[in-house]
């Protein structure tokens, strides 16, 4: 699309849309609006080109408007533009569910589609407290989160999640019965640390020290953890901390969930976190690469024994009384088929293996900066922590994020920390270009 071809501002009336997650009024006294992209960039209705540094919101991991991509998403519009999954069916979402329990750990080949990572988490909630009632352990109704975890909206995934902003005005409606360990970030004693950390696996025993002696393994439905916290500030778990977890819940027979939202789809170079860290939970939540971000689409991924214990459910009719209007879009499935023929056809997920070292030196390359507190990283996913100012928590990252923007460099602040998360057929001169532009604002960052 050429600059002469975008659509205009000029006719444009900002006031309607309540936009997400977004400061309305700032916004639209300042708008950022992009009118088109194209793999690794952005182009603005201005008709600059912003390179995409946090592939838009840790999901186009195939970069944007990929051909084929474009292309499914088309040829399926025309030909069959939707389809209930309630009761009737069509063959697109049997044959993607085939070919994501290929991709996953063994023994894990039942997929439920959602729409969203939310609407995953709300799902995964009810299969685990559904299944413990088919065994006859009804009791185990309980969960457990994590501090600064994130787990979309749905007050499920609120009341799981720990993030206080996101919590805070819906305290007396989030979901009783919802534990949370520590999170894992210790910068008092540990920064700037490359991968996992050496210490800190035993940040998992609180399972069994504190909370499991509170309430009783019996009523302890699972463990609901997403492997690497990204939305909340990118915090990579230490080495050994996810086994122990597994350890932990085995013991107990408290179900793992890994919500694996953006940690999927070669963020950490494997289809899953979980291959990543060799550790193979009960259920997998996954959304947003799934269909490089072309098409909404999310699911669970379970266990065959847990699956089972569904389908051998003595009662007759429905196996579970859940599902969405849009579970199994054709859309959705023929854009995540064609997502994960790029990924295969294109090797991205080896692609991010090899990218990862170059990756973490421009992580760490901010070491130093004025104000850089830590930087971490693991796979494609990295950040930079930033000082706060005093009485003005949120003001630097938010400044930095935007003189970014400014100089053609999408960033995503969180707080005062700056997140890192580029599609993944970045090229290294791209990797150059985003953390050589965040350098240059930070040299000059009031
Ligand atoms: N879980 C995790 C780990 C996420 O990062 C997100 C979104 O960022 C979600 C769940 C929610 O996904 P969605 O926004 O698609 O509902």
């Amino acid at each position: 699309m050429s600059a002469r071809d975008l659509p205009t501002m000029d006719s444009l009336e900002l006031r309607h849309y309540w936009m997400p997650f977004t400061d309305n009024r700032r916004f639209k006294a300042k708008p950022r609006l992009i009118a088109a992209a194209k793999d690794m960039h952005f182009i603005t209705v201005q008709g600059e080109r912003v390179l995409d540094g946090l592939a838009t919101l840790w999901c186009v991991n195939a970069g944007h408007s990929r051909p084929r991509i474009v292309e499914t998403i088309r040829r399926q519009a025309g030909e069959l533009d939707f389809a209930s999954s309630f009761g009737l069916g069509h063959p697109l979402p049997f044959r993607l569910a085939e070919r994501i329990a290929a991709l996953a750990p063994p023994g894990m080949e039942h997929v439920f589609f959602t729409n969203s990572g939310s609407e995953a988490i709300d799902t995964a909630i009810k299969i685990a407290v559904a299944y413990h009632r088919l065994r006859g352990e009804g009791t185990r109704t309980r969960f457990v989160g994590r501090e600064r975890s994130y787990h979309g909206v749905n007050l499920g995934g609120t009341s799981l999640g720990g993030v206080r902003a996101n919590r805070r005005a819906y305290a007396g409606v989030l979901m009783p019965g919802v534990d949370h360990l520590r999170h894992t970030h210790e910068p008092e004693k540990r920064r700037f640390v490359r991968g996992c950390a050496d210490q800190g696996a035993e940040l998992a025993d609180e399972l069994e020290e504190r909370i499991i002696p509170l309430h009783d393994a019996s009523n302890i439905a699972a463990v609901v953890i997403d492997p690497v916290a990204a939305s909340a500030g990118v915090l990579v778990p230490p080495a050994g901390y996810l086994a122990r977890l597994r350890e932990l819940c085995t013991r107990h027979g408290i179900l793992l969930v890994f919500d694996e939202v953006i940690t999927c789809w070669g963020r950490l170079g494997a289809p899953f976190a979980a291959q990543r860290f060799g550790v193979t939970p009960d259920l997998i939540t996954f959304a947003k690469g799934v269909t490089s971000g072309a098409v909404p689409l999310g699911g669970v991924i379970v266990r065959n024994a847990i699956h089972e214990a569904f389908m051998a459910s003595p009662a007759a009719g429905m196996e579970f009384f859940h599902g969405y209007t849009y579970s199994g879009h054709p859309l959705a499935c023929a854009a995540a088929m064609a997502a994960l023929d790029t990924y295969e056809e294109e090797g991205l997920f080896e692609r991010a293996q090899r990218l990862e070292r170059a990756f973490e030196e421009g992580v760490h390359s901010l070491r130093g900066l004025p104000q850089v507190e830590d930087c971490r990283n693991l796979g494609l996913i990295g950040a930079v922590e930033l000082a706060p100012r005093p009485g003005a928590p949120g003001a630097r990252g938010y400044e930095a994020f935007e003189r970014c923007w400014e100089r053609g460099v999408f960033v995503r602040p969180i707080g005062d920390t700056l997140a890192f998360c580029p599609p993944l057929i970045a090229e290294e001169r791209h990797l150059d270009e985003l953390f050589g532009t965040v350098a240059a604002v930070l040299k000059t960052a009031p």
